[in-house]
């Protein structure tokens, strides 16, 4: 036996009991006649202790040659300690060592392995199995071990099966780019890695399945952010023979079972909100509804009165940030100049603080009359004390702008706690979204997704508002501002499925050529079907209050989409170009 327990194990009741642990070395404290060493695995530290007292001199000399980061095998007597720490639970004892073995030596490892460890970014990631050896990290995959065990409980509870689908697949223009994988058998042809499994998921509705889900892999090969990896996870999911209301139900069902068992907290209902109001309110289809700040439209007001930017904008937005009339011209400053970058966009930033005392001052002052001033702030609910933040311009980039400056008040006033936790799901998706630069309509969730049934007859209309105004049985669970799943109701009738290809600009060619086989197999019976997916290392780290996904993974690319310990992607040689017919 390698160890008879584990290294966070031991107890004051053990004392007495002669054990083997084996672990890596942690600390060492040398202090001559005494010397310490943590003991450290997955499960945590013991205190091994060697004193010249005791300690045979050849036993010494052995202690003493360890580094950190050496792997060790320690037997010897649970002891109780002198000076005892609350700090680890194994703080009470520790090991009088009888018989120590170098399972295997280590080199000084490039940075130290604690939770504030001194290494950098990419140091870490070069030496990814050291990084994931500190608690913090290791944590984390645990925690994300967990969230899939619980997943796949509550699923399978459900009736859901697990059914895997194909890795190399079919490349199509629609969505995001594909990474592709060139077939050696068949020169000159291209496999893709799929971005979901949409497809082979409604395939299996026809099939018969009924429940289906799949922790997978999905690829896409897009631009990085810091939430962004070219490959990441999804719990994916699909039903047959439901409505939207079913979906949501179940998968509310599986959000609730995965915050009480993994965090212990027991989320009320959630909220819904359609798209409309929560751009409306929030100008983002993802709201962090953590805090209120919603949006307040002043066109009525602030127009017609000889304030060129406000009376040229198409949208005059207002958000009441509450308690900042005390901002310092610094601070405001500081904001106008944040709502200029180029990453937010805006021209300028009107305020209008609402003093304590009652009176207003604004950045308009020379347009605005105190009395507009103060519609102003009535209309937006101002109380004394609090200010305005007003931008203007076009409605939709002036709507995204202001969701930035909402989230950064949010931020600065403390609103956005990430240990308080408010999901809601996002409703009536429209179901075509306009680019102007492609001038055409691209699906806003993907073309499988239904219509509303009301919205059919105006999938024939010419009219791009008509169509614009289309809305799809299309839904997001959204949680503290950040999209952690996303679905619909599937179009499962052949001719409506054509017709939405066609509104998205596919030839019937083109859509044949590219889902004929879906089309085909909607001519053989397939039931009514839904689904939906949750970005699986999103949730994981939303549900631990942090922002980027990669800490969730075990093996993450950095921000060029490189791995840095196996230093991929790498050139092949130019035999192997040539056998898969890529140079001649
Ligand atoms: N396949 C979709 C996605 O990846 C999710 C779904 O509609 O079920 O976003």
């Amino acid at each position: 036996m390698y160890r008879t327990h584990s290294c966070s194990e031991l107890r004051i009741a053990d004392t007495g009991k002669t054990v083997t642990l084996a672990g890596w070395a942690g600390t060492i404290r040398d202090k001559g006649g005494l010397l310490w060493i943590d003991l450290r695995d997955r499960y945590g530290i013991t205190q091994l202790v060697f004193d010249e007292a005791y300690t045979t001199p050849e036993l010494f000399a052995i202690a003493r040659s360890i580094g950190r980061e050496f792997v060790l095998q320690a037997t010897g007597e649970v002891i109780e300690r002198t000076s005892k720490t609350t700090k680890i639970p194994t703080g009470e004892i520790e090991i009088k060592v009888s018989d120590l073995k170098i399972l295997n030596a280590a080199k000084t490892p490039p940075f130290t392995i604690q939770d504030d460890t001194d290494g950098g970014d990419e140091l870490r990631m070069k030496y990814r199995y050291l990084d994931l050896r500190r608690n913090a990290v290791q944590q984390n995959v645990i925690f994300r071990s967990n969230l899939g065990i619980e997943s796949r409980k509550y699923l399978a509870d459900k009736g859901f099966l697990e059914i895997e689908t194909p890795f190399l697949i079919k490349s199509t223009p629609e969505g995001a780019r594909d990474f592709v994988v060139p077939s050696r058998m068949n020169p000159g042809t291209f496999y893709a890695l799929p971005q979901s499994p949409q497809t082979f998921k409604q395939i299996l509705m026809v099939a018969g399945f009924d429940k289906y889900f799949q922790i997978v892999r999905c690829f896409r090969d897009e631009d990085l952010r810091a939430d962004r990896q070219p490959e990441f996870t999804q719990i994916d999911c699909e039903m047959s023979f439901v409505h939207q209301e079913d979906i949501l139900n179940t998968f509310e069902g599986l959000t609730r079972h995965l915050f009480h068992t993994m965090l212990g907290i027991d989320l009320p209902e959630f909220p819904r909100m359609t798209y409309d109001e929560a751009m409306r309110r929030f100008g983002s289809d993802k709201p962090d509804v953590r805090f209120e700040m919603d949006f307040n439209d002043l066109n009525a007001l602030a127009k017609g009165k000889g304030f060129q930017v406000f009376d040229s904008a198409e949208a005059v937005l207002a958000i009441n940030a509450t308690g900042c009339a005390h901002y310092s011209r610094k601070q405001i400053d500081e904001l106008t100049e944040w709502v200029k970058r180029p990453q937010i966009g805006a021209k300028g930033l009107v305020y209008v603080k609402y003093d304590t005392d009652g009176s207003v001052k604004s950045s308009v002052d020379k347009f605005y009359s105190p009395d507009d001033l103060k519609a102003w702030l009535d209309h937006c609910g101002a109380k004394p004390g609090d200010m305005l933040l007003v931008l203007s311009g076009e409605e939709e980039k002036t709507q995204k702008q202001l969701c930035e400056l909402r989230l950064e008040m949010g931020s600065q006033l403390g609103l956005r706690d990430p240990k308080v936790f408010k999901p809601l799901w996002v409703v009536d998706f429209p179901l075509l979204e306009w680019d102007e630069d492609a001038q055409r309509f691209f699906a806003m969730h993907h073309p499988f997704t239904s219509p509303k049934m009301g919205d059919i007859p105006k999938m024939e209309s010419n009219d791009q508002a008509v169509l614009k105004s289309m809305r799809a049985d299309a839904y997001d669970l959204v949680l503290n501002g950040v999209e952690i799943g996303g679905g619909s109701i599937r179009i499962h009738d052949r001719d409506l499925q054509s017709r939405n290809f066609k509104l998205l600009g596919f030839t019937p060619e083109e859509a044949e050529a590219q889902f004929g086989f879906l089309l085909g197999a909607f001519e053989y019976g397939a039931p009514p079907h839904g689904g939906i997916a949750f970005g699986f290392d999103r949730l994981a780290a939303v549900m631990n209050g942090v922002n980027s996904i990669r800490d969730f993974i075990a093996f993450p690319n950095n921000n060029q989409g490189r791995d840095m310990m196996i230093d991929a992607p790498s050139p092949i040689d130019a035999a192997q170009l040539k056998e898969l017919g890529l140079k001649l």
